[in-house]
């Protein structure tokens, strides 16, 4: 559980949602502003597509809006690209970086989620940077050589003007069904406060790092209820404002 920082459940929408699927957002937002995730902020980041009018609808709510990628520049030809000055100008606070899929997918390296890092800075989002071990890596023993690299190398070397959020997903519990056991998670999430602390002192305290992997309404009680979880990123069970409010509903006490 967080100890003092506001608690955040973000809801990765990956590739999916048509326009019909805002009333999802509408139902968030309405949930939220009746109390029903109590201190918790709560960000939705549906397609670009969706990012307009779901911005629209989250205004005046407690809920924000964000993007899943950007790229590092703000403008030019980049075919396809999207910059996070678009992201800000499209209603978006935060922006999700280095999700797995893009790193495994889109072959984006730590120097590449650094350069986003600082062009959402340059934008004023708020970037959720993700991190996380493929299941090899766990079996050998290495998964926090690889979070302590990712981190190291995704993170711009001077102090950052404003809060990293930091979502720990291992690849493996992705979409899988499968978590890393409770006490997998309360190390690694001290393992990356440690590091935190002695790559940036003071100035990270108050960031928060989100557990993401197979966050379900019947899983999300114990996952959050971990020392240093400040909050959940979560892909499929966000789709469904019932079942997105059912796990960040965990914070209305
Ligand atoms: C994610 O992709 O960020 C994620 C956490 O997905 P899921 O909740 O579906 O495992």
């Amino acid at each position: 559980m967080s100890h003092g920082t506001r608690p955040l459940a973000a809801g990765n929408w990956k590739m999916n949602g048509l326009r019909a699927s805002l009333k999802e957002v509408a139902a968030i937002c309405e949930a939220a502003a009746a109390g029903g995730a109590g201190q918790a902020e709560i960000v939705i980041c549906p397609p670009a597509t969706l990012l307009t009018e779901a911005a629209k609808i989250c205004e005046g709510t407690p809920v924000k809006a964000g993007g899943q990628d950007c790229h590092a520049e703000p403008m030019g030809a980049f075919t396809g690209d999207i910059s996070a000055e678009m992201l800000k100008d499209a209603g978006a606070s935060y922006v999700i970086l280095g999700h797995s899929e893009r790193r495994l997918g889109h072959q984006e390296s730590d120097a590449s989620v650094r350069s986003k890092v600082k062009a959402s800075f340059r934008a004023g989002l708020t970037p959720i940077v993700c991190v996380g071990e493929t299941l090899s890596q766990r079996e050998d023993g290495k998964a926090l050589q690889i979070v302590a690299s990712q981190l190291t190398g995704s993170i711009p070397e001077e102090p950052p003007p404003g809060e990293i959020v930091i979502a720990y997903e291992p690849v493996w519990a992705i979409g899988s069904g499968m978590t890393p056991s409770l006490d997998e998670i309360a190390a690694m999430h001290s393992f990356i406060r440690r590091r935190l602390k002695e790559l940036f002192a003071a100035s990270s305290a108050a960031w928060r790092i989100l557990y993401g992997g197979s966050v379900k309404p019947g899983n999300a009680r114990e996952l959050l209820s971990v020392d240093e979880v400040d909050g959940a990123l979560v892909g499929g069970a966000c789709l469904s404002a019932s079942t997105f409010m059912a796990i960040a509903g965990i914070y209305r006490g």
